[in-house]
């Protein structure tokens, strides 16, 4: 298959791209670099566009003859989708709306979308399915339902077979350490914890240790970004002109922010600097998948199964690289 990456030089995106591409799928990355790397895509086509440029993007999908694209172009940071909700609403909502109608001109027919966990915010059940109910706490995951909402009602009207994939937090670098997690600036836990461990003068901030979960820190599932990546395989493979699918990707086991320091100093054999602060705005207390329908319906298997080999991954990669892409 011929399959576009929106988003493919972020993070995930490129993680994604570079195990679809290994598996012998051609693919092309359409990024428009305010995330992402040249690097990350490993010398795959790489199309330097904005998501909500429709015409690029319809030029782009005919001209590769694209037959799916899998979208993760967005824009994810927690935090700043409270203080700047607009940059948000417009990026993701305008940006997908700009997406869609792009595949619809062009007459692409197959739709991965990356969406999150956080959809279900507040919703107290753990481990969660794909059935629970979804209440998003704040604009960023928001915008992703709404997303989600917006790729049902196109699907229906234009025939877009779709796989909506609900990811729990994405973790780790490639096992050479030469790919891995780098945001400017980061806000993310376990680069956060690994950078204070490389750089003695700074401190790691807790954010909040009285939620209603074991130790009083949020809990989050983090799966390996090669976990996910085979998931993203398995499901494009699977997708059909009448797919309508959700599935969660997550271990299914939690880890507090303490567990994360926990096993940062362990990988590393250093200690974390940190201090507890008040709440980040946003956070739900407890995500956890239930990943029962990708491994029964897909035969997902991760390989990555224990945190510490995760942040294993994260931290050859860190220490490899610890300004990012380009430096050593
Ligand atoms: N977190 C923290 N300190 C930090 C960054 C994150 O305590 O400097 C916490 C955050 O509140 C959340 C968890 O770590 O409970 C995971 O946060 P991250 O931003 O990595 O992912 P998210 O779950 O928000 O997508």
């Amino acid at each position: 298959m011929n399959i576009l990456f929106t988003g493919g030089a972020g993070y995930v995106g490129s993680a994604c791209l570079r195990y679809v591409m290994a598996s012998g799928h051609q693919v092309v990355a359409y990024d428009n670099l305010v995330e992402g790397h040249p690097e990350a895509v490993n010398g795959a086509p790489l199309v330097v566009g904005d998501i909500r440029n429709t015409e690029l993007l319809e030029q782009i999908l005919r001209e590769h003859n694209i037959d799916a694209v899998m979208h993760f172009a967005a824009a994810t940071n927690v935090g700043e989708s409270v203080s700047n909700p607009g940059y948000h609403y417009d990026n993701n909502i305008g940006g997908t709306l700009s997406l869609l109608n792009a595949m619809v001109a062009a007459g692409v027919k197959k739709l991965l979308f990356s969406s999150t966990c956080a959809t279900y915010g507040l919703n107290p059940s753990s481990p969660m399915a794909e059935d629970a109910e979804q209440d998003p706490c704040s604009p960023y995951a928001r915008t992703k339902l709404a997303v989600e909402w917006m790729i049902r009602d196109f699907a229906q009207t234009y025939n877009i077979g779709f796989t909506l994939l609900r990811y729990f937090n994405a973790a780790g670098a490639s096992e050479d350490g030469e790919f891995g997690e780098y945001h400017h600036p980061e806000t993310h836990l376990i680069p956060l914890v690994l950078d204070n461990i490389l750089q003695a003068d700074t401190q790691l901030k807790v954010f909040g240790s009285d939620y209603d979960t074991r130790d009083g820190t949020c809990i989050r599932d983090y799966v390996h970004i090669e976990d996910l990546a085979s998931a993203h395989l398995l499901a494009m493979e699977a997708i059909g002109a009448n797919s309508r699918e959700v599935f969660n990707i997550g271990t299914g086991h939690g880890q507090s922010v303490m567990d994360i320091i926990d096993a940062c100093e362990m990988v590393s054999g250093h200690r974390v600097n940190y201090k507890i602060v008040a709440r980040r705005p946003g956070d739900a207390p407890e995500l956890v998948a239930n990943p029962h329908k990708l491994r029964t319906e897909l035969g997902w298997k991760p390989k990555y199964t224990h945190i510490n080999e995760i942040v294993r991954t994260a931290w050859t990669w860190h220490k490899l690289k610890p300004q990012g892409y380009g430096e050593r």
